[in-house]
């Protein structure tokens, strides 16, 4: 899970806000579970207005879910479940891109402790403030702090983001980037490859920056490392920036 930052709704054009407006005044008015809520979505989707509320997440989000971070994401997502909340059906900052598997463990569940969300929106709330990573199995794990802790355990147990594939996943990314960076510092000078290879790792379309984002900033065994290659090969700064 990475920070995200949600574009502003000006992203879409005049005519698909106005079709939102119009599509959620009317979703204003069903109850709960209501079956004209499953019909009026998919008929939003199939609509120019579903698609480009579509193409404007995939471009923001580079097309990976904002959950676990894999790329390919198919769902487009209520993160307040639409059969139970049909008033934020059609509202841009309720709408999420996430794979299926999130999506399946997501399901219709939304639960709340102090009347905040326990399921964290990493558009809303950074998780880097709610994890922290452990480099050797690619584990996320719930930080102590708690007043925040429920929040991280309940996301965590919800969308399962410890799963084994996602954790060996992780890891893989992890041990890539560390491997480069030790070749940043040990080539004199940087070889094109290597800076070539890099770049692309470090690139905002890729899975799992999160836990790279964690070697980037918080303590760990790699800084030293992270550091040492930051002041060698200054771009990595910008090539981080996007999601640093
Ligand atoms: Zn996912």
């Amino acid at each position: 899970m990475i920070r995200l930052y949600r574009p502003s709704d000006t992203v879409l054009s005049q005519a698909v806000r106005k079709d939102m407006a119009t599509a959620q005044a009317t979703a204003n008015t069903y109850s709960r579970n209501d079956p004209e809520i499953e019909r009026q979505w998919n008929n939003f989707r199939r609509r120019k207005a579903g698609q480009e509320v579509w193409n404007a997440l995939t471009n923001a989000y580079h097309s990976k879910c904002v959950f676990c971070e894999r790329v390919n994401a198919k769902t487009l997502d209520h993160f307040r479940p639409k059969e139970r909340y049909p008033k934020k059906m059609f509202r841009w900052n309720n709408l999420l891109l996430c794979c299926s598997d999130c999506n399946r463990s997501k399901g219709n569940q939304f639960l709340f402790r102090d009347s905040v969300p326990l399921l964290l929106d990493p558009t809303t709330r950074d998780p880097a403030e709610f994890f922290e990573w452990d480099t050797t199995t690619g584990a996320l794990i719930a930080i102590s702090e708690p007043a925040r802790q429920p929040y991280a355990m309940h996301t965590l147990n919800q969308l399962e983001l410890n799963d084994q594939p996602l954790q060996g996943e992780r890891v893989a990314k992890l041990k890539a980037v560390v491997y480069l960076l030790a070749r940043v510092v040990r080539e004199q000078p940087v070889e094109g490859d290597t800076r070539e290879q890099l770049q692309a790792e470090l690139h905002p379309s890729r899975p799992y920056l999160g836990i790279i984002r964690f070697l980037f900033r918080q303590p760990n065994t790699f800084r030293p490392l992270v550091d040492a290659s930051r002041a060698k090969l200054p771009e990595i700064d910008s090539w981080v920036k996007p999601w640093l």
